[in-house]
């Protein structure tokens, strides 16, 4: 890793956290527990703040640049998200952002798992009641570009509401699916009223644009 990074927020996309490899497991899912670790050590040895995806949101509606935020960030909601990370995250004093589908929840989903499926719904308000954050990632997690316009916009505001629902709490930000939008899915984001809506992919800073830097597979160095 090397410092600074970039002069906007640093977003680092994660999926699944294990503290080994498995066979079954694809790596480019998957992220070890020490691996992870060693990321927020990095990143608050340059001075990065390590805040939520809510929280950054909320800065930056005040005129923050949120150039020394960094957010950590977990898709799709998978069940090691309430054994594995959770509890290591805690460990580090740090509260992360968990992007969830709430139609899959329960999926029995394996591969991409070190817990081998998706969250319960239950299980995710445990992982809300563990300090962690909660935010959209689609119900179902559709290409939000290769739906129509009213399945578009029941992804989208559906999926804030559960969310939502299970936390008591304003969920302000989302992840699309895949990391794919266009410009249509953008505007069907702001006006589901999310504040923040991230990519999968680095690039210059946009609200509804996002860029988050994708974690890479065990044994290769995360750069930024
Ligand atoms: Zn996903």
């Amino acid at each position: 890793m090397r410092a600074p990074g970039p002069a906007h927020p640093l977003v680092l996309a994660y999926h699944s956290v294990a503290p080994r490899m498995q066979e079954r497991l694809v790596p480019s899912m998957i992220t070890l527990t020490t691996e992870l670790a060693a990321h927020v050590s990095a990143l608050r040895e340059v001075g990065r703040r390590i805040l939520t995806a809510g929280q950054l949101a909320e800065e930056l509606g005040h005129g923050g640049s949120g150039a020394d935020v960094a957010v950590l960030t977990f898709d799709d909601g998978w069940a090691d998200a309430l054994t594995v990370a959770a509890p290591l995250l805690a460990s580090l004093d740090v509260q992360a952002t968990f992007f969830l589908c709430p139609g899959l929840f329960g999926n029995p989903e394996r591969s991409m798992s070190f817990a081998g499926r998706m969250l319960r719904r239950d299980e995710a308000a445990a992982l809300h009641a563990a300090g962690m954050e909660l935010a959209a990632h689609s119900m179902t997690h559709p290409d939000l570009t290769a739906i129509d316009d009213r399945a578009l916009a029941h992804e989208l505001s559906q999926s804030k509401l559960e969310v939502e629902a299970l936390t008591s709490t304003p969920c302000r930000t989302v992840a699309y699916p895949f990391g794919r939008q266009d410009a249509r899915v953008q505007a069907a984001a702001a006006d589901a009223g999310f504040a923040l809506a991230f990519t999968y992919q680095d690039g210059p800073w946009h609200a509804y644009a996002a860029p988050r830097l994708p974690v890479p597979a065990p044994g290769v160095p995360l750069r930024w």
